[in-house]
């Protein structure tokens, strides 16, 4: 007969505090801005969104800044019903990429503006493709949650 161990549940936190640098700082003073500032490599010349100090793929430093559109499309999404420490909303919320316009790579953010209570009902709305566009907070203080969430468009 096998030992049944008892287990105890407990939390692990972490606190740091990250320097912003130059790059991300412009970043989010734009977030206050209601802007969406992201960098163009100027080797494979796409739009990189947050805006980033070099090109991940071609690793040489970015130096055009480009204002990026308030609108994009769904890439991917997924349906968060369940607490969790550093959690960007009480749930249920929708997390997900979309490509904003005039921009190259896929932007992590919310979805929002209708009732999520039910997922079956969620997922009749929420498709890939479907066009979003920025709903901002009124108060901003340069963080990336000074847009609440992306809307249905
Ligand atoms: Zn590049």
């Amino acid at each position: 007969m096998a030992k049944e161990y008892k287990t105890l549940r407990t939390e692990i936190r972490l606190p740091y505090e990250l320097s912003y640098g130059a790059t991300w700082t412009r970043f989010f003073e734009g977030m206050a801005e209601k802007k969406i500032y992201g960098t163009k490599c100027g080797q494979c010349n796409r739009v990189l969104v947050p805006a980033r100090s070099f090109c991940p793929r071609c690793f040489v430093d970015t130096t055009d800044w480009v204002e990026a559109g308030q609108q994009g499309t769904l890439t991917a999404w997924s349906y968060v019903s369940y607490r969790y420490f550093g959690m960007p909303t009480e749930p249920p919320f929708i997390s997900a990429l979309l490509r904003l316009e005039g921009t190259d790579v896929d932007f992590l953010h919310m979805i929002g503006g209708f009732d999520m209570s039910d997922f079956e009902q969620t997922r009749k709305v929420v498709k890939n493709g479907m066009k979003l566009r920025a709903v901002w907070k009124d108060e901003r203080q340069g963080h990336i949650l000074d847009i609440k969430y992306f809307e249905p468009a």
